[in-house]
């Protein structure tokens, strides 16, 4: 089994390995069939990891991939690490690249009707990844949950992809993965809307100036204003923090 390196950032571990060791983890992990569960984190996603006692908990169970220029910021701030960051839309590509390498399957919950079926169609078009099933991210979460479970169970998937927007997405996995059967869940956010072209990745230029946080806020001013402030409570927390 690889080893992964970890760096802390408030009693919780986040992967500090690159992006090549990442994938070769996760590899093995399919391989051996040893459940992960991933949170790939971003400031929005920290500030929940402060905050709010039930977020804290599902993201401290799972396998932590630094996805936001925010983090690393935070990371370079309090304890001095240049982490690579590993963005959550590309985490998800690599795993579909993966699954398909391995002849895994794959289900997606989560979006508006019909998103989860176009990512599905796309991502099989563009990796070769076998969807065995999805369904839209809009349900009574203690009344379907365990007939959901029941269908990715059925499905046979050994990845699921579950984009229910942050900390939902983390808390359901927390609470229902066992019973997916799945070997592997990740929380994906809003790249489901990428894949299924209902949403647009920032250009090249804005990613590079590590600017595709402000890029997403701008396009949804409106629904986006709160993200503004947790993103500026998390800034003022690590500011107070420990500084290497
Ligand atoms: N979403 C969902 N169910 C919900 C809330 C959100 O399926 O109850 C989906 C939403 O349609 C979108 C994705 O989750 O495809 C990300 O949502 P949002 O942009 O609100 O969250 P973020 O990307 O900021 O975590």
């Amino acid at each position: 089994m690889k080893r992964m390196t970890f760096t802390d950032f408030y009693g919780l571990d986040i992967v500090s390995s690159s992006r090549e060791e990442i994938d070769g983890f996760i590899k093995d992990c399919l391989e051996r069939d040893e459940k992960i569960k991933i949170t790939t984190m971003n400031a929005q996603i920290a500030y929940f990891y402060l905050k709010d006692h039930s977020a804290a908990k599902a993201i401290s169970d799972s396998f932590v991939i630094p996805d936001g220029t925010g983090l690393s910021w935070a990371l370079k701030r309090l304890n001095g690490v240049n982490i690579d960051r590993y963005p959550g839309v590309e985490i998800m590509y690599s795993l579909c690249e993966i699954c398909s390498e391995l002849g895994k399957k794959a289900y997606i919950l989560g979006g508006l009707e019909g998103v989860a079926q176009m990512a599905a169609v796309n991502l099989h078009q563009e990796t070769g990844v076998e969807i065995n099933g999805y369904r839209n991210g809009y349900f009574d979460i203690d009344k379907e949950s365990q007939a959901i479970c029941q269908r990715i169970k059925e499905s046979q998937a050994d990845i699921l992809f579950v984009g229910l927007g942050a900390p939902r997405q983390e808390e359901w996995i927390y609470r229902f993965f066992e019973q997916t059967g799945c070997t592997l869940a990740v929380g994906v956010g809003g790249s489901l809307d990428i894949y299924a072209n209902t949403a647009k990745r920032a250009p090249g230029w804005v990613q590079k100036a590590n600017l595709e946080w402000l890029y997403r806020i701008l396009q949804h001013p409106i629904k986006k204003f709160k993200v503004i402030f947790q993103i500026m409570s998390f800034v003022k927390q690590v500011l107070k923090g420990k500084k290497v």
